[in-house]
């Protein structure tokens, strides 16, 4: 008889969001003229914007010439977009990074997850507390992180970096080695992002102990002071033990399209074989590339104009971060992140557990927040605040938290 993978039956169950969802209506039922405020949203809301739309309807012209059609892309991705992300995203930091170290593909949350397939199960693995879920999940479907440990909300072999208060929730790497390190900047849930100085010590330990870094910057468009790093490759010595993944989703408003990239220098080299190849082998297997039209899409914000159109948007939710974070710091609140990126880490007053707090937003307040407990245990007695709605209930939405105490 068939054997599932049973790493798949140890898997908890994915509540967080359900749960939310769930405490919303059952608060709306018996609340009917209550107005909730999603302050919990993690997805954009602003439309494309206009140069992509005209580059998505070009496209889709030249797909109904016999001149301008195209079928299977290069799993890679198509040269156009290759090219200008490596001008655009790295070239004009001072970063070399080539085409042929870029991978497209339809998401930084597939990437995240997928890539374990180039890594053997005996590698250990160190995520942060609170953590974006993915990382661990997918390390537990594929074997690497033991049992899960319910009374701990923890699984048995991870390491876990707590991100707290005290490291600015910026973990420093541990005494111990691992070998596979996620690291996400700026971070979901906390808002928080990583000093150059702090992204140096990361890869120096990675390039003594053979490890990898995962670093997941797919809030990078949300970046604005000069002095924070964009991206891992940034830092010298990263490209000998660094792995980068980027988006579109929240940079362009991408989240429906689907369209990201994943960076592999041709640098890295784990026991003699170049991750590289093995990254591009596994996705010529496994992955048939992200659509012509899509792409298209996706390189429009790399013209003047998009670039533009795109930084209004951002400059939009960064102004909901800004009024969210100084609103709530006025009337007493401790508010982490949001300087750099679309998420607020509000921590509850007098000790108070983050579903609690939740409780009284929702009740008191009537927004809905997301608890960080969530997101690990160290998230425990904080909520996350999100700055993609829209801007008028925002701020409404603030007033009424501001009220609540
Ligand atoms: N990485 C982080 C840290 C995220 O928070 C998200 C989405 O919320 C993603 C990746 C997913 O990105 P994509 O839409 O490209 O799959």
């Amino acid at each position: 008889m068939v054997k599932v993978n049973e790493n798949f039956l140890k898997m908890p169950g994915s509540y967080l969001f359900s749960d939310v969802a769930k405490r919303i209506a059952a608060y709306t039922s018996a609340h009917p003229d209550a107005r909730i405020t999603k302050l919990s949203i993690g997805d954009v809301t602003r439309p494309l914007v206009p140069a992509v739309i005209k580059a998505m309807h070009d496209a889709v012209e030249e797909m109904g010439t016999f001149e301008g059609f195209h079928g299977y892309g290069p799993e890679q991705g198509y040269l156009f977009l290759r090219e200008a992300i490596a001008q655009n995203d790295y070239a004009s930091r001072g970063v070399a990074i080539s085409p042929d170290e870029i991978f497209v593909s339809d998401g930084a949350k597939s990437d995240c997850g997928n890539i374990g397939d180039i890594f053997g199960v005996d590698n250990t693995v160190a995520v942060c507390d609170p953590v974006y879920p993915v990382y661990a999940d997918t390390n537990a479907m594929a074997g690497r992180a033991g049992d899960y440990l319910e009374q701990m909300g923890r699984w048995s072999k991870l390491t876990y970096l707590p991100c707290v208060e005290e490291n600015g929730f910026s973990p420093e790497p541990p005494k111990e080695k691992v070998d596979i390190i996620y690291l996400c900047f700026p971070n979901n849930p906390t808002g928080a992002v990583a000093t150059r100085e702090q992204l140096k010590a990361w890869v120096d330990y990675a390039n003594a102990n053979g490890s990898i870094i995962l670093y997941d910057s797919a809030y990078e468009a949300f970046i604005h002071d000069p002095e924070v790093p964009h991206s891992i490759f940034e830092i010298e010595g990263a490209l000998t033990c660094a792995i980068e993944f980027r988006s579109f989703s929240k940079t362009a408003g991408f989240t429906g399209n689907r369209c990201a990239y994943t960076v592999i220098p041709l640098e890295l080299e784990r026991g003699g074989t170049k991750l590289n190849g093995l990254w591009n082998r596994r996705q010529c297997t496994k992955f048939n590339g992200v659509p012509y039209v899509i792409q298209r899409g996706a390189a429009a914000i790399y013209t003047p104009e998009g670039h533009a159109q795109v930084m209004e948007s951002i400059e939009y939710y960064r102004n909901n971060s800004k009024i969210i974070r100084e609103s709530l710091a006025s009337a007493g609140y401790q508010c982490f992140g949001g300087s750099n990126a679309p998420y607020i880490w509000l921590k509850a007053p007098g000790g108070m557990g983050s579903w609690d707090f939740f409780s009284l937003l929702l009740d008191k307040a009537n927004v809905a927040t997301t608890p960080g407990v969530g997101f690990g245990p160290r998230g425990e007695g904080f909520v996350r605040l999100t700055a993609f709605g829209d801007a008028e209930a925002t701020k409404n939405a603030v007033e009424r938290i501001k009220k609540v105490f």
